[in-house]
């Protein structure tokens, strides 16, 4: 076999290789300088058979195959090239063919274009560069086809899981609520039924929270709000976050902070995220009462965080792609932990956004695994450390508040939580019944959802800050849009604050304290 010589000017780097089948000793030059000067490496063989013998991919973007002007046996090379090369297009090159009916058994036998010899290089470029254009265009085509066809995949399978995942926390509730009408006289039992329906209902928003991130970040509408932390209160808050499922498979906690506090510029609630993420996969892919490492430190100008633990370990060939969006890695002996496979790519993002880095190691299966995240300490537009902010002083007692909502159910449950803080809160089901009620009964504030039949939640807001005489009304919106465009939509439009829906008693609790 015969390689071309590559030309002296041809790019190190080839764009595809150009099969060229001649048997002759002679093959014109012109051949091999016009496939180094399009960028493609010209590899040359002398027959059919020994063309077949590179049949494997990456394969070629375009075959030129020499002939003597015998079409009956060059019908049959064709024929074999093309069953070899499928989607390679063919392009001859001999003396010149006869024209018409008695060419035709070449061009059903699948060759496209014929080049008369002696080849003129303007000619031969100009069909050379046709053919390779479509071959380069097609071969891109299947690509994005391949790729479109495992995100489908990836995104039904995920599908299914997310309303396996989903059902799971509904199960107790819906039992809970069972036990609950049967179980009244019996204070303990209760006590237990709500903190068993807390927590899966905690469950529940975490996964749609994490849902609505991957969207969020996905349209890049993720924004951090950064400020002066300690990167300790964001590894205790996740420790608080993640105790329970370590607690529950019995793992031991060793944790490893710095002996001086390491400030960071960052969002709080986001590394906490992170840093509770990694923990809870820890808690997950260890086996019953194994250990988790949790350790910070300073190295020159990054905050570098560990999270490791003895559990089942990562084959190395997953090392990078538990970050890909829906990936779970299958293990021989460990039954499916459900979760979505969304968590790690979450947290890469959000690493990503405070310009770190995150990395996976693993020394193999049941080796345990190592996750190290790196973070600047100071972001390049971080301001110099203040004060730290003012606690929120407790909500006064005894408030005039409205709820405003059109479903019935969110309404009632809202109005007796705040009845049950020791505030008024009567119920308004739609816009102009709000609109009404602020009329008469002059709240202080009004918690507003937005997404109302009639009239919006935005519209009953621009209504109230048209009027002067209600310019002590507080509004607080209470939607489950929480995107950095709907808040500024809400602030336009003249709300003073922005909760997501379901708030916590503590998120409510803070909106009274700082509003009311
Ligand atoms: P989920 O945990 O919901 O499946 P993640 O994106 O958090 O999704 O993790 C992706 C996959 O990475 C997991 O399904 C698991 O296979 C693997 N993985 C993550 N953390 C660990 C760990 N600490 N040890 C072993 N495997 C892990």
């Amino acid at each position: 076999m015969y390689s071309a010589p590559a030309a002296t000017n041809a790019p190190a780097k080839t764009r595809g290789r150009v099969l060229f089948v001649c048997g002759r000793p002679d093959p014109d030059p012109a051949i091999a300088d016009v496939a180094a000067e399009l960028g493609y490496e010209l590899l040359r063989v002398r027959s059919a058979d020994e063309a077949i013998e590179h049949a494997i991919a990456p394969g070629f973007a375009l075959i030129l195959a020499g002939h003597t002007g015998d079409v009956a046996a060059f019908a049959e090379v064709v024929r074999r090239l093309r069953a070899a090369f499928p989607p390679t297009p063919l392009v001859a090159i001999g003396p010149p063919l006869p024209r018409g009916p008695s060419a035709e058994p070449l061009y059903e036998a699948g060759m496209l274009a014929v080049l008369d010899e002696p080849v003129s290089p303007t000619i031969l470029k100009a069909k050379a560069s046709f053919y390779l254009d479509a071959y380069a265009t097609a071969a891109e085509l299947r690509r994005m086809a391949d790729d479109l066809a495992e995100q489908d995949r990836r995104k039904t399978e995920f599908l299914a899981t997310l309303a396996h995942e989903l059902r799971n926390p509904m199960a107790p509730i819906r039992s809970g609520l069972q036990l609950m009408r049967r179980t009244t006289g019996d204070p303990a039992a209760l006590a237990r039924v709500h903190e068993i329906m807390d927590r899966q209902l905690d469950h529940l928003v975490h996964l749609v929270d994490d849902l609505l991130d991957v969207a969020r970040i996905t349209r890049g509408q993720v924004e951090l709000k950064p400020e002066w932390i300690a990167l300790e209160d964001v590894v205790q808050a996740a420790i608080d976050s993640s105790l329970p499922l370590i607690e529950a498979s019995r793992h031991r906690l060793d944790l490893r902070l710095p002996a001086a506090s390491l400030k960071l510029y960052a969002d709080a609630t986001r590394l906490t995220q992170v840093v509770s993420n990694l923990l809870n996969n820890a808690a997950k892919y260890t086996p019953r009462g194994g250990d988790i490492l949790l350790a910070a430190e300073r190295d020159g100008d990054q905050a570098v965080i560990v999270v490791s633990d003895n559990g089942i370990g990562i084959p190395s060939a997953s090392l990078e792609s538990v970050f890909q969006m829906f990936t779970q890695v299958p293990h021989p002996t460990q039954r499916s932990h459900g979760g979505l496979g969304i968590g790690l790519s979450l947290v890469r993002s959000l690493v990503e956004l405070h310009g770190g880095t995150i990395t996976a190691a693993s020394r193999g299966v049941n080796a345990g695994s190592v996750f190290t995240v790196r973070l600047p300490l100071a972001g390049k537009d971080s301001p110099a450390p203040g004060p730290a902010a003012r606690a929120p002083s407790a909500p006064p007692a005894g408030l005039r508040l409205l709820v405003v909502d059109d479903n019935r159910d969110a309404a009632e449950t809202l109005s007796a939580l705040l009845g049950a803080m020791g505030h008024t809160a009567p119920v308004a089901a739609d816009g102009h019944q709000a609109l009404r009620m602020i009329a008469s009964l002059r709240p202080q504030l009004v918690f507003l959802d937005i997404g109302m039949p009639g009239m919006s939640g935005y519209e009953v807001a621009q209504a109230v800050r048209a009027d002067p005489q209600f310019d002590g009304v507080r509004l607080v919106a209470l939607t489950g849009w929480g995107g950095e465009a709907d808040r500024a939509r809400g602030r336009a439009a003249g709300f003073d604050a922005h909760l997501t829906k379901p708030a916590t008693v503590a998120a409510i609790e803070d909106a009274l304290a700082r509003l009311a």
